[in-house]
C-alpha cells in the first residue's frame, strides 16, 4: 500500500480518471491534490520514457510518491500516428475538438479503422525507486462523433461497436489502456518484495 500518492498530471480529466481507478484497487492510503511543478516538456520518443519524464520531476518538486501517465492512439491506416504526438495532433494549441475534427478529416474515405489506446505509466518512489508498465485497448475510429462522456479522443473510439464517450466510467475503467495500465501497475507491485 502506498501512503500518499500525487498523480503527475496538469489534466483534470486524466487526474480524475486515475483517481477512480485507484481508488478502487485499494492501492493508495492518500491521494494528495493540490500540489504545484513546473511544467514538464515531453521530450523523450516513447510514451514509457514520458511517463518517466513526468513522474520523476514531480517526485522530485514534491517529495512524494509520483504516478504519470502517458497516452498516444494508433491508427493502422496513418502508419501509427497520432502515437506520441496524439496531445498536439492538429497543433500546439488544439483543442479536443481540433484533435478529433483533423483526425476525422485523416480517416475520410478510409475503410480500414482498427487503432488501439496505449498508456504508459510510470511510478517513481521517494527512494527514487521506479517502475512502469502499459495498457492496451484495441478498437476502431468511428466516422463520426458519438456520445457526451469521457474526454479527448473518446467520440471517436470505439469498442465493440460503442465510443468510450457512449459508456459510463465504471463500463469505460473496464476495458480502458489507463484502467489496464493501473491494474498491471498493482499487480507489479503486489509482487515487489521490497513492498508487501
Ligand atoms: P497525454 O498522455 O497527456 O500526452 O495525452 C495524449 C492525448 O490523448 C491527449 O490529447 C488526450 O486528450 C488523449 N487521451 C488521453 N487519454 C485518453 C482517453 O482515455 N480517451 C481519449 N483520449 C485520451
Amino acid at each position: 500500500m502506498i501512503d500518499r500518492l500525487v498523480v503527475a498530471s496538469k489534466n483534470p480529466d486524466k487526474i480524475a480518471e486515475v483517481e477512480q481507478v485507484l481508488a478502487g484497487l485499494g492501492l493508495v492510503r492518500e491521494i494528495v491534490r493540490g500540489l504545484e511543478w513546473p511544467d514538464v516538456a515531453e521530450t523523450e520518443l516513447t510514451l514509457v520514457g514520458n511517463a518517466l519524464l513526468k513522474a520523476r520531476a514531480v517526485q522530485s518538486a514534491t517529495g512524494l510518491t509520483a504516478v504519470a501517465d502517458d497516452t498516444g492512439l494508433e491508427v493502422d491506416a496513418l502508419g501509427g500516428e497520432p502515437g506520441v504526438h496524439t496531445a498536439r495532433y492538429a497543433g500546439p494549441d488544439a483543442t479536443y475538438s481540433d484533435n478529433v475534427t483533423k483526425l476525422l478529416e485523416e480517416m475520410e474515405g478510409v475503410k480500414r479503422r482498427s487503432a488501439r489506446f496505449k498508456t504508459a505509466v510510470a511510478l517513481v518512489d521517494e527512494h527514487g525507486k521506479e517502475l512502469t508498465v502499459e495498457g492496451v485497448v484495441e478498437g476502431e475510429i468511428t466516422t463520426e462523433r458519438r456520445g457526451e462522456g469521457g474526454f479527448g479522443y473518446d467520440p471517436i473510439f470505439s469498442v465493440g461497436g460503442r465510443t468510450f464517450a457512449e459508456m459510463g466510467p465504471d463500463e469505460k475503467h473496464r476495458i480502458s489502456h489507463r484502467a489496464l495500465a493501473l491494474r498491471a501497475l498493482a499487480a507489479a507491485l503486489a509482487t515487489d518484495p521490497g513492498r508487501r
